[in-house]
């Protein structure tokens, strides 16, 4: 039998083992006279290289696109309906261990985790000192939730169990999750004044890129923590180092940056309240292992004219 050939960019061995005989993996070639775009008939977007209408049309047996996560911001959705090419994600399995870094970011921020982690393996840490590294309470605080969707609720979920007030903001105000969990619409600029806590759990669109910048800050309080599990230009990050330089804001925890990595250099991370993480909102075993397996269902129905079993549709 032959074997359907893929373009991929870099995957790890587990991956190649889920896929299986069936396929052949081709290399992430875009040079001119590629092989890979002459002959896939599906691409696997692993750490979400770009896909746009111009990739596209140099790939005339191309039958579907398969995100491994559940953003798909790199991809032109549009693009790729416009050609009749199905485009799959990978939403739902990773909203657990998404949430549950939220809330790391947010305990790693406000009880000095990584710098008390520094500091306890550093030689001047010679005796307890009830009085340094006082962090910011979270129990009992309030949480601001931007994107109250499939992992904010999930995210709101952890926050009650830590008996916090739970406020949110969407496009579209969601009242059957008001009456599963105990949370509360506001205003967008009422959620970012009132929160001790603000946790970006939205989509990067055309509408929440910047999202967050100078006039944004200037509405959160001194002792605000922010903490950005949603993507990098969500927040502008001149913003960002100058609201936590000034200490217009107490910290910030973020998971994903613009561009991702950072320059080695970037002034964000000569600050010590600001804690960051290379983009491991999904990253548990169980989780990625699940999404590689709903990565290759999604593969397996569009090379086959089968309809995805997740499929993205852009906004009408
Ligand atoms: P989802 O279920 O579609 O939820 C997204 C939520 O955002 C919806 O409630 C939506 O409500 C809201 N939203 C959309 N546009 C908005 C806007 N302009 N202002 C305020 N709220 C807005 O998506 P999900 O599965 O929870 O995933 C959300 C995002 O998390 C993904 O797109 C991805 O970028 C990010 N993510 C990051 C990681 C990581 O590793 N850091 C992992 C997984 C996902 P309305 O439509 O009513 O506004």
């Amino acid at each position: 039998m032959p074997r359907v050939p893929v373009m991929a960019d870099p995957m790890p061995p587990l991956f190649h083992e889920l896929l299986g005989d069936g396929y052949e993996v081709l290399p992430w070639d875009l040079q001119p006279g590629s092989a890979s775009l002459e002959r896939a008939v599906g691409i696997i977007t692993y750490s979400h290289p770009k896909v746009d209408g111009a990739l596209l049309d140099r790939m005339p047996n191309l039958k579907v696109v398969s995100n491994h996560g559940v953003g798909v911001d790199h991809i032109n959705v549009p693009d790729a309906e416009a050609r009749k090419i199905p485009v799959g994600n990978t939403p739902g399995c990773l909203d657990a261990a998404t949430a549950d870094l939220t809330m790391a970011l947010i305990l790693a921020t406000a009880r000095n985790v990584v710098v008390g982690d520094r500091y306890a393996r550093s030689p001047e840490f010679t005796h307890y000192d009830p009085s340094i590294l006082i962090g910011h309470e979270v129990s009992g605080t309030t949480l601001g939730i931007i994107g109250l969707g499939r992992i904010g609720r999930q995210v709101a979920r952890r926050a009650l169990a830590f008996d916090m007030r739970v406020l949110y903001f969407n496009r579209t105000r969601n009242e059957d999750a008001e009456q599963d969990l105990n949370v509360t619409y506001v205003p967008f600029d009422d959620l970012l004044g009132q929160s001790d806590f603000i946790a970006l759990n939205c989509p990067l669109t055309r509408e929440t890129t910047g999202l967050i910048s100078g006039p944004q800050f200037a509405l959160m309080k001194k002792s605000a923590i922010l903490v950005n599990m949603a993507r990098g230009p969500v927040v502008d990050h001149a913003a960002l180092y100058d609201a936590l330089k000034s200490g217009q804001i107490a910290g910030a925890g973020i998971d994903v940056t613009d561009p991702e990595p950072l320059p080695r250099d970037h002034p964000l991370l000569s600050l010590g309240n600001l804690v960051i993480t290379p983009h491991l909102g999904s990253a548990s075993d169980r989780t990625r292992r699940r999404m590689m397996e709903m990565t290759i269902e999604n593969l397996n129905a569009g090379v086959t004219g089968q309809p995805l079993s997740w499929q993205v549709r852009s906004p009408k």
